[in-house]
């Protein structure tokens, strides 16, 4: 906007004061922020972590990242707090995890707070799991009267590294639209961020070729993806998002001892409590995976070597 030199101080200062309000309002002027190197930045928001460490290795600093769910927050039961829904004003597109997830709840809220964001599903082309199929002890749901074709739907696709690949397409397909001068350095990204993904599948392909023992318990179902992309077993232990009975803890501590297992994984973002108990009648430790790490990269590797020293051979 040009301010006329000829205008009257008070003209001035209102039509700052305007430009400055109205920047705050419209989503459209987002693009115009810019980052430390003088380049213009678009908004994102995303609502995990992980998806964070995405979209930032394919923008680069051209792209600024909102993410719903703190850190250390465990997202299932997350409301959004005004924050994050100020970011959402702000934001040119929303990437979502999609499947059975959190998101769907937000969606009302998001919506008014943006009516211009844009809903980008980053597990488009993504063969999901149906969380039914995980296990045996959640076959006695029955699903059959759902209405909505995303229930039951596995979110946790961003823990296969080979499912990142096409998540990671998703987002360069999104971010070339909303900015198609930059379509250039997306790609180079792109294919660097898909070079790291292919060398990360590798060396964790080799950390768990050797592992004998390939099913392991833990508490939130987060690792369908990662256990069908490397030949593992999950036994979940929560039943439906929620603890397990007493009758269903026998159960799993006879599995447990049937199958030898003696690691009982949890996540850092959910209760411990379960894992504790049937540990204890193993005599077996319990260990701590996160599936929402911002350094999802280095995060996956390490969990990998955890696999390979913990399940043994
Ligand atoms: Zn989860």
């Amino acid at each position: 906007m040009q301010i006329k030199l000829t205008s009257s101080p008070a003209t001035v200062l209102l039509g700052i004061v305007m430009l400055t309000f109205s920047s705050g309002c419209s989503p459209d002027r987002t693009k115009i922020e810019k980052n430390t190197a003088n380049k213009e930045v678009l908004n994102i928001t995303v609502s995990i972590d992980p998806q964070k460490y995405f979209v930032e290795q394919i923008g680069g600093d051209r792209v600024k990242v909102n993410v719903m769910v703190p850190a250390g927050i465990e997202p299932h039961n997350y409301e959004p707090r005004p924050k994050q829904l100020r970011n959402v004003a702000v934001s040119e597109a929303y990437i979502i995890v999609g499947g059975d997830s959190f998101e769907k709840a937000w969606m009302s809220k998001i919506k008014s707070a943006n009516k211009n964001l844009k809903i980008i599903d980053s597990g488009r082309g993504i063969t999901r799991i149906k969380m039914t199929e995980g296990h045996h002890h959640h076959h006695h749901h029955s699903h059959e009267e759902l209405e909505d074709e995303e229930k039951g739907i596995d979110p946790h696709i961003w823990l296969s590294p080979e499912l990142v690949k096409i998540q990671a397409q998703n987002i360069y397909s999104a971010l070339i639209k909303l900015d198609p001068e930059n379509q250039t350095e997306y790609q180079q990204n792109l294919e660097e961020f898909i070079g790291e993904l292919e060398r990360l599948d590798r060396e964790i392909e080799k950390n768990l070729e050797a592992i004998e023992n390939r099913k392991f318990i833990v508490f939130h179902p987060a690792w369908s993806y990662f256990a069908r992309e490397y030949d593992l077993e999950q036994i979940p232990i929560e039943v439906e998002g929620t603890e397990p009975s007493a009758a269903e803890l026998k159960e799993l501590i006879e599995e447990a001892r049937e199958e030898n297992i003696k690691i009982i994984f949890v996540e850092p973002q959910f209760s411990q409590r379960s894992a504790r108990v049937i540990a204890k009648e193993i005599d077996g430790a319990v260990i701590a995976i996160d599936p929402l790490a911002e350094n999802w990269s280095k995060n996956l590797l390490k969990i990998s070597e955890i696999f390979a020293r913990e399940l043994g051979q």
